[in-house]
């Protein structure tokens, strides 16, 4: 299943999917503005025809993610959300989705407002359990779609064996790789059928974009992916996927970084006495901290921490200065945000606590500032 790349991460981060322009020698892969392409004669053309069905800035990128996710094909879409959305044109009315019960909440909202009305059925469940992964198949159970780790708790999922349970039974595997991106965690390279990424987050991480990619190593679902491009139109633009390409050169040295800037504060947090509980994996009281060792190459950027009320929560987000108060997460600039009210709000109070969004619950996504001015920005705010 692992086949070794020829490159190294790094390598392929800023090289692989683009060489010099042939006609200029440019370095940098162009922006190819172009809705369509000139043609010699009839069906004689250079492999492009019109910039739905494919435009050379958007092939480079496609490239480019599926060397890094150690993959064969890649295809690119407006948005994390467009991606998932290709994804699910996969199935058929009537097929049913086990899904990690704390999937991004916009990943909920479309299978329940709208998959749902269209035939599909979905259950979500607690997928850091393989036996209650295995309890919620059915016969018409088509697809085991996992995030990990999970927003904002952090939970973990072991891909490798999910991904060997639903091999058993014909089920398509899908993981959304967007909070660990391949530098830590390669999805295929474990069983997994399909790889989604919201690159709007890391594979960019300069806030500047949105956009969606998709690898896979199964012809015939990239067959049908590039179908969906063509059909349904969801692509990402020229300048976008120029902005993730340049993105995802500088991917390894950021998360590194990330990492790092993400240790610290955590352990920083973990030592406070205003704080009630740190979800970080790289703590070593976090329920999968063995689990995240074993199988990820790094903890992220990402850590929740619990203050105990909104009103402490309220008090630190308006003092913090370096961190900004915003949702998103995965640039360079550190976020911090309140999940209960923003991006956990349409979630029931109570199933919401349930999984650990409280009132008092904070989420940082650490940049990669100096590590010391986050913590003392935190320390100050939560005085
Ligand atoms: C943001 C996000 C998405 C959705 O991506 P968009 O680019 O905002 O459409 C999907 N999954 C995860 C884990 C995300 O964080």
């Amino acid at each position: 299943m692992k086949k070794k790349p020829k490159y190294g991460f790094s390598t392929n981060a800023i090289h692989a999917g683009q060489q010099p322009d042939p006609s200029t020698g440019a370095v940098m892969t162009p922006v190819y503005l172009t809705s369509t392409y000139v043609q010699e004669s009839i069906g004689k053309h250079k492999g492009y025809e019109y910039s739905r069905v494919s435009n050379p800035t958007r092939t480079a990128l496609e490239k480019n993610i599926a060397a890094l996710e150690n993959g064969k094909y890649g295809t690119a879409f407006a948005s994390g959300m467009a991606a998932i959305d290709a994804i699910m044109y996969l199935l058929k009315p009537g097929d049913h989705v086990v899904m990690s019960h704390n999937v991004y909440g916009g990943t909920y909202r479309a299978a329940k407002m709208v998959y749902e009305n269209y035939g599909l059925s979905f259950e979500f469940v607690d997928t850091t359990s393989l036996n209650i992964i295995k309890n919620a198949l059915r016969k018409n159970t088509k697809m085991l779609f996992i995030e990990t780790p999970t927003n904002p708790t952090m939970e973990i999922t072991d891909i490798e064996a999910s991904a060997k349970v639903a091999r058993r039974y014909k089920i398509t595997t899908v993981v959304d790789n967007t909070f660990a991106t391949p530098y830590l965690q390669r999805p295929l390279e474990l069983g997994a059928d399909i790889v989604v990424h919201s690159a709007t987050k890391y594979l960019n991480g300069h806030s500047d974009m949105l956009g969606g990619l998709i690898v896979t190593n199964d012809s015939k679902i990239d067959e049908a992916l590039r179908f969906t491009q063509k059909a349904i139109g969801g692509i990402l633009s020229p300048f976008d996927a120029w902005l993730c390409l340049r993105g995802t050169k500088t991917l390894a040295v950021r998360m590194d970084r990330h990492n790092a800037n993400a240790q610290r504060v955590a352990e920083f947090l973990a030592a406070h006495k205003s704080v009630k509980k740190v979800y970080y994996p790289g703590l070593p009281d976090h329920p999968q901290h063995e689990l995240a060792k074993t199988k990820m190459s790094g903890f992220g950027g990402m850590i929740a921490f619990d203050v105990g009320s909104f009103r402490t929560a309220n008090k630190i987000l308006k003092k913090v200065t370096v961190c900004s108060l915003a949702e998103s997460l995965g640039g360079v600039e550190t976020l911090i945000s309140h999940p209960a009210t923003m991006t956990h709000a349409s979630i029931p109070k109570k199933e919401r606590e349930a999984s650990g969004v409280t009132d008092g619950l904070v989420r940082i996504s650490v940049g990669i500032e100096d590590a010391e001015d986050i913590i003392a920005d935190l320390d100050n705010a939560l005085m």
